[in-house]
């Protein structure tokens, strides 16, 4: 789509808060600002999707067929258009029959969280941290999901033996909390975990995942932030995909963050067709640093089952990265690194710059593929 086109559409388009006194006209303030009525009031079934956006058959399908769950939260199915079939919030949120195929080379569990599971919600993969899977809920459900296989589904928690394990490996000094989203559970739950996690000397950070900021902003409340404070440090990853999402409310919600002395990063998922392109990127990247979020990691999608039509060759995120080095703010570039399968790891993919050597001298392409040497120092 070419620009003028987008923003013919983007004009058409009713803005969220117009969307809302449509969709939701019963919700007082009150509610709609409550993120546990937005919970409560998650768009699970066709019937109620249907009124939001013009179904299209496939997606109808769908709907019925996929094991895999389905919802959205009030607030963030006001960002889906009601009409356009490409709008990127909907192809994220809204399944279609392609992700009823399993493709090759795709799995359950693409990165070998199970195999590297000790014990019940831990995934303890790299020598000095690990993931503290929390809980299996989320107030929207990606259709990307890295653990489609588990989450939405009741699992019996174990977070007593999880925090014993944490506490017997002395070399764990980062704890990251996911999920699921583990700002779908009540303070209470939340600070009883920080708490556990305080009280073990060698866990030095804790970082909590989270896709509330972009999907339930309103779970930011002044209590949780006054409560989320005495636990420093602590970090915050946030999931971000396209700069539809960066509303008044989910700037209010990451400013409350970074007020909170709390470093926030972002996580973003490279998808067909939602973000694969440089502009895109680019004005999500550069819209987070106006909101104190820092870009971490671009994500190559993982190979789940059903998620060809999603996924991009990787030579698109080298592609993207490319155009944003050197081209904006080096805070605004994130790291593009595929999840290696069977358990690997993270592993950048980073553009060459570095195209030869000459004698001692290295030589180096710019950004714009100006040619440049260094006269490297003898060892
Ligand atoms: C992503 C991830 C981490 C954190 O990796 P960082 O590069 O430190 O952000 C830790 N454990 C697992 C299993 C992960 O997938």
């Amino acid at each position: 789509m070419d620009k003028t086109e987008e923003t013919q559409t983007e004009a058409k388009e009713e803005p969220p808060s117009c969307r809302r006194k449509q969709l939701f006209p019963n919700a007082t303030k009150r509610e709609w600002n409550d993120w546990k009525w937005q919970i409560k009031n998650q768009i699970k079934t066709k019937k109620q999707i249907e009124k939001i956006i013009d179904l299209s058959e496939d997606e109808i399908n769908a709907i019925d067929k996929s094991k895999f769950p389905f919802a959205i939260s009030p607030y963030y199915a006001t960002l889906i258009s009601k009409t356009d079939p490409l709008c990127p919030i909907r192809i994220t949120m809204v399944p279609t029959t392609a992700e009823l195929t399993k493709n090759k080379g795709e799995f359950d569990d693409p990165l070998g969280e199970i195999g590297d599971s000790p014990t019940p919600n831990i995934v303890h993969r790299y020598p000095d941290r690990a993931l503290f899977l929390t809980t299996q809920t989320c107030s929207a459900y990606c259709r990307f999901c890295t653990r489609a296989r588990s989450v939405g589904q009741k699992t019996k928690n174990d977070w007593e033996n999880a925090i014993q394990y944490i506490k017997n490996h002395t070399e764990l000094r980062d704890i990251i909390l996911s999920g699921g989203d583990p700002l779908t559970m009540s303070d209470e739950k939340i600070e009883w975990l920080l708490k556990q996690l305080q009280q073990i000397k060698h866990v030095e950070i804790v970082r909590i995942g989270t896709k509330t900021p972009a999907v339930l902003p309103m779970r930011i409340t002044k209590d949780l932030v006054k409560m989320l404070k005495k636990y420093h440090p602590l970090w915050m990853s946030l999931h971000f995909t396209h700069p539809k999402e960066l509303t008044p409310e989910t700037t209010k919600a990451c400013n409350m963050l970074a007020d909170a002395g709390i470093p926030l990063g972002s996580q973003t998922v490279l998808l067909a067709n939602v973000n694969d392109n440089a502009q895109t990127m680019k004005a999500l990247m550069t819209g987070l640093l106006k909101i104190r979020v820092r870009p971490y990691y671009l994500y190559q999608c993982d190979q789940i089952s059903g998620s060809e039509h999603l996924r991009t060759p990787v030579e698109k995120g080298v592609e993207i990265i490319k155009a944003l080095r050197g081209h904006t703010s080096g805070y605004a570039i994130p790291h593009f690194v595929i999840d290696a399968p069977g358990g690997g790891g993270k592993i950048p993919i980073i553009p060459q710059y570095v195209v030869g050597k000459e004698g001692d001298d290295i030589i180096l392409s710019n950004r714009d593929g100006n040619i440049f040497k260094y006269h490297d120092k003898k060892h």
